[in-house]
């Protein structure tokens, strides 16, 4: 396995939409374990292939206390959303950078493991969030385009601040 490199935003290869997986083979699989092994050691609670600069629409995904609930949905779509909720979302794509971002509750995703099986999940809550982040990743879309546009330069003023601290340190 590898770790792969992160696209940092305003990265324009973020803004790619990704195209359907049809072909499940190992290098698929050797991809899906790598994309793991990539928002494990970044210390992320998800990340899309579009993140690592792979248009396809592979997402991984594990918010468990343990980190051992790995989640990988291929072709994700979901079928149903209901309700609202407001959550402080972080991005692997906006290091240190956090912002409320308001988004369904719960949803039913349908979606393919490694193999290209296909399985239907109802998740709500943080899971629900994670998974409707990772989906806008592979559309091209990004948290902050959710925010309001005074909100979105203040935040991406300060993520400028981080890195040209982080350069001079
Ligand atoms: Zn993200």
């Amino acid at each position: 396995m590898s770790t792969l490199t992160i696209l940092e935003f305003p990265d324009p290869r973020l803004r790619t939409k990704a195209e359907p997986v049809r072909l499940f083979d190992a290098e698929l699989k050797q991809f899906v374990a790598d994309m793991f092994e990539t928002m494990y050691a970044a210390n992320g609670v998800g990340l899309a292939a579009t993140q690592v600069n792979v248009h396809r629409r592979v997402l991984v995904a594990d918010m468990s206390d343990g980190r051992d609930e790995p989640l990988a949905l291929i072709n994700a779509e979901i079928l149903e959303k209901d309700g609202s909720q407001v959550y402080q979302e972080g991005c692997l794509s906006f290091p240190g950078i956090y912002a409320d971002v308001t988004r369904a509750l719960k949803i039913k995703v349908k979606a393919q493991d490694a193999d290209g099986k296909e399985f239907v999940l109802d998740v709500e809550g943080p899971l629900a969030v994670c998974i409707q982040h990772e989906m806008d990743h592979l559309a091209g879309k990004v948290f902050v385009d959710y925010l309001s546009p005074l909100k979105r330069s203040m935040l991406l003023k300060r993520l400028d601040k981080q890195r040209k601290q982080a350069a001079s340190a």
